[in-house]
């Protein structure tokens, strides 16, 4: 029905993958399939299977037709070869790391980096003998000057957390390529809706699922998708962490994508509409949204993007930081908590003057990180007015 040769748009798309239509009688969302075991009815069936894991069910750990239906849907999205359904996007980023590093061996990764993952090379990767270099996401094809013999990868996120810095993706896949680098970006933010990293020349493509992809708030679930070059590395590392999404979460997945592309756009129009109003605002010395002409990275990310989301940054004017505190507390309708990417708002203050390692931060006032929900934006942009208007001066 869906044929390589009459592609769908994206919106008909989404309604499609991943599930069986067409077919008499069958109920319009496949069932969840709850396994650990799958009997085969002779030996001879159970090696069949055994033969290729991860074509069809076999063991829960090696997929569900749940997850695999999950992967398949996020796979033409991403237009990889294959992807791989993890139990977080923790879980994808660390296994997709690990597929390709090994003692002795040296990652670059881009100093605005999702904090856990910092973490997580500056102990786990440490503790293994990989060192990590952490380079400015301005860095474009300068990254060559970082390459050492024993560079093996090279990890991106675009925009970057926190501060949603713009890196120029093709300049660095180009060195990579050049030097036999893989390269691995974090696709959260932009979803395979507005960013389509392998086109990009990128080897896998990971994303924490658990944010747009689920956007309820309610499940934790990654997924990692993989040129047909990277793809065992990748699904290898993945089995042998037991990193694997539980079926019910992979269902939780295919519920969100129905809906995402209607979603994100009304993210999108809601934290434009904020972002434009917060740039007129006093109480605000810098909107940090790359769809905003003042961004500094504007005009890559209006090059490689189709769209933005609705999660963005202000950095304020310096001010008294109990009346921030005052300001986040009062606020009616934006949460106070991690994760993003769920139908609600939220905010948190960010540090980026507290994580960075190579790029100093040049802000003088706090930083807000805003997720922009599915709120009316009139009811957001009164509530903000009134959060601001709590705001004293240094
Ligand atoms: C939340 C997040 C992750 C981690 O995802 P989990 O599903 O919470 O493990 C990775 N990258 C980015 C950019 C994120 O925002």
């Amino acid at each position: 029905m869906n044929s390589a040769d009459t592609p769908l748009s994206l919106d008909s798309l989404l309604t499609k993958i991943g599930r069986e239509h067409g077919k008499s009688a069958t109920a319009v969302n496949p069932p969840v399939h709850r396994a650990s075991t799958f009997l085969f009815n002779t030996l001879d069936d159970f090696e069949a299977a055994a033969a290729t894991p991860f074509d069809g069910p076999f063991y829960g750990r090696v997929g569900t037709p749940t997850t695999f239906a999950f992967e398949q849907a996020i796979c033409k999205l991403e237009g990889g070869h294959r992807t791989i359904a993890a139990a977080s996007g923790m879980a994808a980023i660390s296994a997709a790391l690990l597929a390709f590093l090994d003692r002795g061996d040296h990652v670059l990764v881009v100093d605005t980096v999702y904090e856990p993952v910092r973490r997580f090379c500056n102990r786990m990767l440490a503790r293994l003998g990989i060192e990590t270099t952490f380079y400015d996401p301005a860095v474009g094809a300068d990254i060559g000057s970082l390459v050492r013999p024993e560079t093996r990868v090279i990890y991106l996120e675009s925009p970057g957390s926190g501060t949603f810095d713009i890196q120029d993706i093709p300049a660095i896949v180009e060195v990579a390529r050049e030097r036999g680098i893989r390269t691995i970006i974090d696709n959260t933010w932009a979803t395979p809706v507005f960013l389509k990293p392998l086109s990009l020349g990128i080897d896998v493509s990971v994303q924490s699922a658990t944010k747009y992809i689920v956007g309820h708030s309610d499940a934790m679930l990654g997924s990692v998708t993989a040129t047909a070059e990277t793809y065992d590395a990748v699904r290898q590392a993945t089995q042998d962490l037991g990193a694997a999404a539980g079926s019910e979460e992979c269902n939780l997945g295919l519920r969100g994508l129905r809906t995402l592309s209607v979603r994100l756009r009304q993210h999108e129009a809601s934290a434009l509409t904020l972002a434009k109003w917060l740039e007129t605002r006093a109480e605000v010395a810098r909107v940090l949204h790359p769809a905003l002409s003042s961004f500094p990275g504007h005009e890559i990310w209006k090059r490689d993007f189709s769209g933005s989301c609705g999660l963005f940054a202000v950095e304020l004017e310096p001010c008294d930081p109990q009346s921030v505190r005052e300001m986040v507390n009062g606020l009616h309708h934006f949460g106070i908590g991690f994760s993003w990417g769920g139908y609600e708002s939220l905010i948190l203050p960010v540090h980026p003057e507290k994580t960075r390692q190579v790029m100093k931060w040049d802000g003088k006032g706090p930083v807000l990180r805003l997720h922009i929900g599915l709120e009316a934006v009139e009811d957001l942009q009164a509530d903000l007015a009134e959060g601001l208007g709590k705001l004293r001066p240094a």
